[in-house]
C-alpha cells in the first residue's frame, strides 16, 4: 500500500477518533505502570495535529508527516511524544523518495528505537511498531495481529521507560503506548480499505 496526502489525512482524523474515544482508558492504563498522563497526552497531541491540518493545509505528503511530526512533539510532552514525533518525522523523510508504506513505518520503527534505546520485548510501543513492521512487508497486516501485538506486551516486564521502574510489578498490565499504537494501525487499517 502506498501513503498519500489524502490517506494521511483520513488516517489522523481516524487515529484522533479513536484517541479521544478513549484517552481516559489510555490513561487509566498508564496509572498502576507509570503516571497516568498517557490518554491526556495523545488527545492534547492529535488534537494539535487536526488543528494544524486545519490551519496550514499541507499541500504534499511530506509537509504533512512532518506537520504531524512537529503537532505532537511540541504537545504531547513526555515519553511518548517525542518518540511519536520521530516516527512520523522519519516518515516525512524518506516520503520524499519511498511512499510504500511498510518501507515508511520500517523507517520510523528504526528512528523509535534509536530515540528511545528500545528493542522487541521490553514492553514499550516498540512491540507494536516491529509486529505492523513485518506485517507490512510481509503484505499481510490485520487488525486481529495488530490486538495480538498489543495483548502481547500484557506478559512483558518492561525495561525502558517509566514502567521500568516497577520491575516485575510491571507484569500482567497492558503498555499504554503500546495500546495508543495499536490505534493508529487501526485507524490506519481502517481508512486504508
Ligand atoms: P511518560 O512515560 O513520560 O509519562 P507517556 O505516558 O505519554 O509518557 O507514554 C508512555 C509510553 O511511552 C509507554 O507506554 C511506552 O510505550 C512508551 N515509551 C516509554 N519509554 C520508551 C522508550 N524508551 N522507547 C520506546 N517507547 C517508550
Ligand atoms: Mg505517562
Amino acid at each position: 500500500m502506498e501513503l498519500t496526502l489524502d490517506l494521511t489525512k483520513k488516517w489522523m482524523e481516524n487515529f484522533n477518533q479513536k484517541i479521544d474515544a478513549n484517552k481516559a482508558y489510555l490513561s487509566d492504563l498508564d496509572t498502576p505502570i507509570g503516571d497516568g498522563d498517557h490518554g491526556n497526552n495523545m488527545a492534547r497531541g492529535m488534537a494539535a495535529v487536526l488543528e494544524a491540518f486545519d490551519s496550514k493545509q499541507p499541500a504534499d505528503l511530506t509537509s504533512a508527516l512532518k506537520l504531524v511530526a512537529m503537532s505532537l512533539i511540541s504537545k504531547v510532552g513526555g515519553a511518548a511524544g517525542p518518540l511519536y514525533g520521530t516516527a512520523f518525522l522519519e516518515m516525512a523523510k524518506l516520503s520524499a523518495s519511498n511512499q510504500d508504506l511498510a518501507a515508511l513505518v520500517t523507517a520510523a520503527l528504526e528512528g523509535i528505537k534509536k530515540r528511545g534505546g528500545a528493542n522487541e520485548g521490553d514492553k514499550t510501543m516498540v512491540d507494536v511498531w516491529s509486529v505492523v513492521s513485518q506485517a507490512l512487508t510481509a503484505g499481510d497486516l490485520t487488525a486481529d495481529k495488530v490486538e495480538e501485538a498489543v495483548q502481547a506486551t500484557k506478559d512483558m516486564e518492561a525495561k525502558k521507560g517509566r514502567a521500568s521502574y516497577l520491575g516485575e510489578r510491571s507484569v500482567g498490565h497492558l503498555d499504554p503506548g503500546s495500546v495508543s499504537s495499536g490505534y493508529l494501525f487501526q485507524a490506519l487499517l481502517e481508512v486504508g480499505e
